[in-house]
């Protein structure tokens, strides 16, 4: 029924094969893990099965909640049966709080509370190592048209509003996160790719530790034990049972 068809896309983390379906593409999450424009890298055994099932239990949250994503079920742990997109190469960053690249590039505080949250787009891009974009860019460009700019903006202020809130009750404060969209076959914006620790920083909400790929990027702690600690966090057993999964 969800058989994986050939290989036509290698990302990364990720490997996109085709569906019997022409409209369905399945998605498997690797183990690797990349830092630095690709520079520097690992292999987390297990961490594609964690991430896939952290972005599965994110993505029907948001499904609950009316928006659009490429998401339509989860097939088995690191295999992920979803709607085939033209992906859009913009990486749409939303930041709730100031660390990491922003800190470097503007004058804001560590830690710093952003209110409204800032939303920057990047180009998605390895040869331009994913430059800062700006509406008149992406426009000349014909990456996108401004009312889709628009759109994508508004879906992703109400995807921060849902995920934080939803976080905030198990514990986690959603610090910033990378979201990637494209058109489904009728052309509609629609989410897709991942939300994961590999997306987002992730801190615990008490003691502000970093429970997200940060680890890895400053070469601290236990990198996959923490990515298990916040998909216990995130996925209830509830999730597991109805997903026909062992308990993690
Ligand atoms: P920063 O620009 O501070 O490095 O990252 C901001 C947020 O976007 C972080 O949550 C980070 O994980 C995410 N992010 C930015 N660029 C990329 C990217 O190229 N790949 C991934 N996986 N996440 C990114």
């Amino acid at each position: 029924m969800n058989e994986i068809g050939e290989l036509f896309f290698s990302g990364k983390a990720k490997d996109v094969y085709s569906h019997e379906n022409k409209d369905y593409v399945i998605i498997k999450f690797r183990d690797d893990i990349t830092a630095g424009d690709g520079e520097k890298k690992d292999n987390l055994k297990g961490k594609g099965e964690c991430n896939s099932l952290i972005s599965s239990k994110l993505f029907e949250i948001l499904e609950e909640n009316g928006l659009s994503t490429q998401y339509i079920e989860l097939i088995e742990p690191g295999v992920i049966l979803s709607k085939k997109l033209d992906m859009i190469p913009l990486e749409v960053i939303l930041r709730n709080i100031a660390t990491g690249s922003l800190i470097k590039k503007f004058p804001f505080r560590e830690k710093q509370d952003i209110n409204p949250p800032i939303i920057q787009m990047d180009f998605k891009n390895d040869e331009y190592h994913d430059p800062m974009l700006n509406d008149d860019i992406i426009i000349a460009l014909e990456i996108a048209k401004k009312e889709e700019l628009n759109q994508i903006r508004k879906i992703t202020l109400k995807i921060n509003a849902i995920l934080s809130e939803f976080l905030k009750n198990v514990g986690v404060l959603l610090v910033d996160f990378k979201l990637e969209f494209g058109k489904d076959i009728m052309g509609n914006i629609t989410l897709g790719d991942e939300i994961s620790p590999d997306t987002c920083r992730f801190w615990n909400i008490t003691t502000f530790e970093t429970l997200d790929k940060d680890l890895f990027r400053k070469g601290e702690g236990d990198v996959m034990n923490v990515y298990r600690e916040v998909c216990k966090l995130i996925v209830s057993e509830e999730d597991l049972k109805r997903w026909g999964i062992e308990p993690l």
